[in-house]
């Protein structure tokens, strides 16, 4: 039995703290772990421009559902789906990404959660394990299932380790470059391909 695991940010959506920056126009929220590499103060930081500009939750939900998918990620999960059980393993939260997820049919998926007040201010986050992406694909595994996963970035690379094919989409180069165990590719076309190679199942071309 065969598994595909989806990266979500990079990969089906736009990158949700950058889109809501562009959104918003509160540049300090572009920034990432590249530029705060402590996920925790990153997170704080994040929650306390939110506040100061007075972003709660259905405000923040309002921005992200004026995004859309990448062009032609929907087609491209509808056509996995076909073919594979689909489980998207994401580091986002799940109050962010529903918005999103609509426009995707609601596949699975496996993410974060945030602690919410009733007035809708945002007060804490919780992570739902440590290494959450690689620790889904080793649980699907101890299920029986062969696992093919793809995403774009570092935080992907555990998880493409540990599955029996790991496939880069999007990625920067820099990453390609530190991992080229993984075959990259750029277009759904070709991630279409990859995922056929890396089945047991599918020979198709
Ligand atoms: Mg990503």
């Amino acid at each position: 039995m065969e598994l595909a695991c989806l990266d979500l940010e990079g990969v089906l959506i736009p990158e949700i703290w950058i889109a809501f920056a562009e959104k918003t126009g509160i540049e300090e929220l572009r920034a990432t772990t590249r530029d705060i590499p402590d996920y925790d103060v990153l997170m704080r930081q994040r929650l306390r421009l939110l506040d100061e500009h007075g972003y709660g939750l259905p405000q923040i939900q309002e921005v992200i559902g004026e995004l859309d998918p990448l062009p032609g990620a929907r087609e491209f999960l509808d056509w996995l789906r076909e073919r594979f059980q689909v489980v998207i393993l994401s580091d986002t939260f799940y109050e962010f990404a529903m918005p999103l997820m609509k426009k995707l049919g609601y596949p699975a998926l496996l993410c974060h959660k945030l602690e919410v007040a009733e007035n809708g201010q945002i007060t804490n986050y919780l992570l739902r394990q440590r290494d959450p992406k690689r620790q889904s694909v080793r649980a699907f595994q101890l299920l029986n299932y062969r696992v093919i996963a793809a995403g774009d970035s570092y935080n992907d690379t555990t998880m493409l380790g540990q599955a029996e094919a790991g496939i880069l989409f999007h990625a920067p180069q820099n990453v390609i470059d530190e991992f080229p165990q993984f075959p990259a590719v750029h277009t759904f076309e070709e991630l279409r391909q990859e995922f056929l190679k890396a089945s047991a199942v599918h020979s198709e071309t």
